[in-house]
């Protein structure tokens, strides 16, 4: 992250946006998660700080600058998190006169903008003016108001001046943890980690489930559902996030025995209804996946109905809108796409598609027959020996390698 290196700033202030339009007690609550969530990550650094709200901003004060604007702008909520400066309006000439060389280094052109509350002798525009004035003078450099090189921003609340230059931006949404919590069908793949971080960031905090089923032991797709999670733990912040992995193998031996071209539709069914049950130990609330509108063959709305059938709670698809150069983009801005795409096994073979998937997948599936083929299936028993599989991962899995 570029930030003028040499100027000592006093911390970070943060800027939430969706939060301020709640009603009184529901933004109370929200900012009090949203420090709570700076707070647990800041102690995770081992920094130093201090952390108030004011005048609708989070400010942190800390010596480790760097690191906390790092961390704040992973943190649901923050719309945008800046260094800055604290000093009184009678320091604030001073200030600007003996600084604005080192903050505006490299730079041709510079605009001063001033917001302000309180009762001053002088409008925002007075001051904007008079402290160009002192900047230009300093520096010899052009005004620009329409596109400065440099921006120093100035917010004086009554006696308070608050001097920042660079706005870095947040993810935005809500604090984690404000909206319950959900089971994410996680595959490893590109799609389901971008579903689970939009999850986050409208508040849920996730509970991720991996369904298990190598082929011949190949372990590529658990290893990069791993290497997936440690970079979702990252943005996971202030909440509990247990890793849960099932025993998936034998449901799809059993399915292409009895109906090949039906293996996706019962898979899925199977998938929800272990999350489902997971559920309810967790207290989790929705099922999210990374399902898609006609990506694959399988994915129709004739099959998503009946695959819907299958779990009690309400499955998520926020990825159902979006074109795959879409979550592409968005997969590599959270840091995901690469360890979806890693190649693990060796270095040449291209990921393959799941070993499990006939060759022609139904696209428009009945729900009489589904149900019809699960009970010639003894489903509850295949349910059954999934979900007594189900098994905690150990945070050990998870740490930074
Ligand atoms: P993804 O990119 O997430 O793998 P996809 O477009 O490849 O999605 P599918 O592979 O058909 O589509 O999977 C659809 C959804 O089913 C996934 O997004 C995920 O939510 C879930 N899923 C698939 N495989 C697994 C798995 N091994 N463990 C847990 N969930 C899975
Ligand atoms: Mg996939």
């Amino acid at each position: 992250m570029e930030m003028s290196s040499e100027f000592e700033w006093d911390g970070v202030l943060a800027a939430y946006g969706e939060i301020a339009i709640k009603s009184d007690v529901v933004r109370r609550r929200f900012v009090r998660k949203l420090m709570s969530n700076i707070a647990t990550g800041l102690k995770s650094l081992g920094a130093e700080f201090k952390i108030r709200h004011k005048w609708s901003r989070i400010i942190i004060n800390t010596p480790f600058v760097g690191e906390a604007l790092s961390l704040v702008s992973r943190i649901f909520g923050v719309v945008y998190a800046s260094p800055f400066k604290l000093v009184s309006l009678s320091e604030l000439k001073d200030f600007i006169k003996s600084s604005s060389p080192k903050l505006l280094e490299n730079a041709e052109s510079f605009a001063v903008r001033v917001r302000r509350t309180g009762t001053h002798p002088f409008t925002s525009l007075d001051l904007e003016r008079e402290l160009g004035a002192i900047v230009k003078e300093e520096t010899n450099l052009k005004v620009s108001l329409d596109n400065p090189d440099k921006t120093i921003f100035v917010e004086v609340r009554d006696d308070e001046c608050y001097i920042f230059m660079n706005k870095f931006r947040g993810p935005g949404g809500l604090p984690l943890g404000t909206a319950g919590k959900v089971i994410c069908l996680i595959s490893g793949g590109i799609d389901s980690p971008v579903a689970a971080w939009l999850m986050m960031r409208r508040g849920c905090s996730i509970i991720p489930l991996f369904a298990y089923f190598p082929r011949g032991g190949d372990e590529s797709d658990l290893k990069r559902f791993i290497e997936v999670i440690k970079i979702l733990k990252k943005w996971h912040i202030g909440e509990e996030m247990p890793v849960y992995i099932y025993k998936h193998e034998h449901n799809l031996i059993a399915f292409r025995k009895i109906a090949l071209k039906y293996t996706c539709i019962l898979c899925r069914r199977m998938m929800y209804r272990v999350a489902n049950e997971l559920a309810k130990r967790t207290g989790a609330k929705a099922i999210v996946t990374g399902e898609n509108l006609a990506q694959v063959a399988s994915q129709t709305l004739y099959n998503l109905r009946v695959i819907d059938q299958a779990s009690e709670l309400p499955v998520l698809r926020p990825m159902i809108g979006f074109n795959k150069e879409e979550s592409i983009r968005l997969a590599k801005k959270i840091g995901t796409y690469e360890a979806s795409c890693m190649r693990v096994t060796s270095g040449c073979t291209p990921i393959k598609g799941c070993w499990a998937r006939p060759p022609k997948p139904v696209t428009k599936a009945e729900l009489e027959e589904v149900l019809e083929l699960e009970s010639k299936l003894n489903i509850d028993d295949l349910l059954n020996r999934s979900v007594e599989s189900i098994r905690q991962l150990p945070d050990s899995y998870f740490k930074a390698s």
